[in-house]
């Protein structure tokens, strides 16, 4: 047998495996049982209840869970539908879950020692505890190596200064996870970063809120370290190995930031849909008119695709395969052309699409929001050029 591409070649099984279809039908059992009842209040409050994680980490969804000694990490296809799932009624809530798995849970979870699972990812993995992952801060966004946060090792403690921004869940966390220069004398920044697991209300740490407009009702903030002081056993995996690590946990966000995303753009195809079918205008509906029966069609093709792309992702990863193309792969087309998709379904909506009571307007403002974290949009266009060579010669 030929040795498969590395970046995958062509997958000829589209369905989801029995075990994933019935994943599938019992995320939406949940979205329409806990969370659709539930989200005007959570709006109202702008805060997601600590009963959302219970109930998630009843289901055993937040990334890993364990039976009996062994540790269990959800297949990636499956925590992919369920961010995809949640997020078509709630971009919020799909942002929620999905920060807290594949960021604050993944690289203590992954890296970390078994003090580390047994402390934090243990209680985490029972919705006990909620974990966000800081790494921007005021001046270091995009370009990760550039971070100003310092932890200075003082007899067997860390001690560490710095400020995170727009950290998802940070409010409500119980653990931060947060990316420091241990080495500021590294030849190289990338070589000189550390992260750790710091509870929030250890001393020194001040967690304020932000007032946002995309993915309410998740909480974002922005968090002030002074001289906050942890042992050495808080440091996950390498020391200075924080940048790769970092690194790591992004790439593989990518498939969920890309699924979720793609959950946005059916969430908006949906509404679109029912209001053109709804809608009378000249005598019939939008729906039977021609042109927008075409632009029907047009995204019908950009919902298929972004959910192909972010599920040969998926499939990649789950088999050991290098999955790196084909996460950046996904999360462009997603978050590029949910921003098209969306806006398209709001305009579809005439006049009532600005109304607060209409849900739709938050679609495109949710859409956006996805571009920023993992990588901005010309990230990604670097990423895969890194593997045209390999790739075109697939074909
Ligand atoms: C709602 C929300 C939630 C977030 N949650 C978290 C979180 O939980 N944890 C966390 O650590 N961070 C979080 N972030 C931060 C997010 O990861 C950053 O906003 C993102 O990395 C971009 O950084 P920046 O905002 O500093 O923008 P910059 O880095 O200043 O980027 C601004 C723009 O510059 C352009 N750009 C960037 N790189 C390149 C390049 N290589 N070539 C050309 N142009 C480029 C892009 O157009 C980009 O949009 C969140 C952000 C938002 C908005």
């Amino acid at each position: 047998m030929a040795t498969p591409p590395a970046q995958g070649g062509f997958l000829v099984d589209f369905d989801l495996t029995d075990d994933e279809m019935a994943f599938d039908e019992e995320v939406r059992g949940f979205v329409d049982d806990f969370i659709r009842p539930n989200l005007a209040q959570w709006h109202n409050e702008r805060a997601i209840p600590r009963e959302y994680w219970q109930e998630l980490g009843k289901r055993g969804w937040l990334l890993v869970h364990k039976d009996g000694d062994d540790w269990v990490e959800r297949p990636m296809m499956e925590l992919a539908i369920m961010y995809d799932r949640i997020s078509e009624l709630s971009p919020g809530a799909g942002i929620a879950v999905f920060a807290n798995n594949q960021l604050g849970v993944y690289a203590p979870y992954t890296w970390g020692s078994e003090h580390i699972r047994n402390r934090w990812i243990e209680p985490a993995s029972r919705g006990e505890k909620v974990i966000s992952f800081c790494n921007t801060e005021p001046s270091a966004g995009s370009d990760v190596k550039a971070i100003q946060t310092q932890a200075k090792l003082d007899g067997d403690e860390w001690v560490i200064t710095g400020r995170k921004m727009y950290i998802t869940n940070a409010v409500e966390a119980d653990a931060l996870v947060v990316s420091a220069v241990t080495d500021p004398l590294a030849d190289d920044p990338r070589h000189g970063q550390t992260l750790f697991i710091i509870d929030s209300d250890t001393p020194g740490m001040k967690v304020r809120g932000l007032k946002k407009i995309v993915w309410e009702p998740a909480s974002l903030a922005f968090i002030q370290l002074d001289n906050v002081r942890v042992p050495e056993e808080q440091v996950i995996g390498d020391l200075h190995g924080g940048f790769d690590h970092t690194m790591a946990t992004f790439t593989s966000g990518r498939i969920g930031v890309a699924a979720m995303t793609m959950g946005t753009a059916t969430g908006a195809l949906r509404l679109a849909h029912q209001r053109a079918k709804r809608r009378k205008i000249y005598g019939t509906t939008l729906w039977e008119i021609r042109t927008k029966r075409h632009e029907f069609g047009d995204m019908a093709i950009i919902a298929e695709a972004g959910r192909l792309l972010y599920r040969k992702a998926a499939w990649l990863r789950d088999n050991g395969r290098d999955f790196k193309m084909a996460a950046s792969m996904a999360k462009l087309y997603a978050t590029e052309k949910a921003k098209e998709l969306t806006m398209w379904a709001a305009y579809l909506h005439g006049g009532s699409g600005v109304l607060e009571e209409n849900r739709i307007h938050r679609y495109p403002l949710d859409a956006w929001a996805s571009a920023m974290g993992e990588g901005a949009p010309e990230v990604q266009r670097l990423l895969i050029a890194r593997f045209f060579d390999e790739w075109i010669e697939q074909f």
